[in-house]
């Protein structure tokens, strides 16, 4: 089984020393690996440890004209990774982004301004008292599910990250809203997520799937092992992996 694309890639312009290679760095590790496609795929802005700054948006598109033209046996496309910011599924893909990226992927993360209190309160408060009540968790996973449903419906990503890394979701929901707003679900090579109980617990769900090294240096673009096994184990149609080549 061999991954013939990758989008999860971030690079020197998710900032504070984030991501640890140039984007030409990964571009020649993705081509040597034999990757035939490739984004680089920063963090959104409202990241406040990681998020390109905007400047670095036209910067990037430029430099990835520059590589499609030196490097011919790899596609290389900008990515963004955007961030949700509320619960009703506010992100912050703006014009900017929608303008210089080619392909548009979001999920949720800590470290991100987000909208007002009452996701802050959700997100932080919450989220961590769920861990010590059954029914705070049901509770708030619910309203993270309907949050990640929001967020999908809102924005048109063509992919969401690690669904479930950090804030707990109803995989089945997900995977359901996945299919109707045609968003594919990453099995993450550098989180949890997609875990193998969430692919065996989805696998009767025509749902599109992709796998994402997530790597923030260029020596992790080509370290899938981790995710293919979990697709092996949990039975998962590999079919609906579009970027394995069987
Ligand atoms: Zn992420
Ligand atoms: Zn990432």
């Amino acid at each position: 089984m061999k991954i013939i694309k990758d989008y999860h890639i971030h690079s020197i312009y998710s900032k504070n020393g984030h991501g640890k290679s140039t984007p030409e760095e990964d571009v020649i590790k993705g081509s040597e690996i034999g990757l035939v496609e490739m984004a680089i795929s920063d963090h959104g802005h409202r990241h406040y440890l990681y998020g390109i700054k905007k400047d670095n948006i036209k910067k990037l598109h430029e430099e990835i004209k520059e590589l499609n033209k030196k490097y011919k046996n790899i596609n290389v496309l900008q990515g963004i990774e955007a961030n949700m910011l509320s619960y009703d599924g506010d992100s912050d893909i703006d014009d900017l982004v929608k303008n210089n990226c080619d392909i548009i992927m979001g999920g949720f993360h800590y470290g991100v301004r987000f909208k007002d209190l009452k996701t802050f309160y959700r997100i932080y408060i919450l989220n961590f008292l769920g861990k010590f009540s059954i029914k705070i968790n049901k509770y708030i996973t619910k309203l993270n599910t309907e949050a990640v449903i929001n967020f999908m419906k809102k924005n048109k990503i063509k992919i969401l990250t690690h669904p479930g890394e950090k804030i707990p979701v109803n995989i089945r929901d997900v995977a359901k809203a996945a299919v109707e707003e045609d968003v594919i679900l990453e099995i993450n090579a550098s989180h949890k997520h997609l875990s193998e109980d969430d692919l065996k617990c989805i696998k009767d769900i025509d749902v599109k799937l992709i796998i994402g090294s997530d790597a923030h240096h260029k020596d992790n673009i080509g370290k899938y092992e981790v995710a293919i096994n979990r697709i092996e184990k949990s039975g998962f149609p590999i079919d609906n992996v579009i970027n394995v080549e069987v």
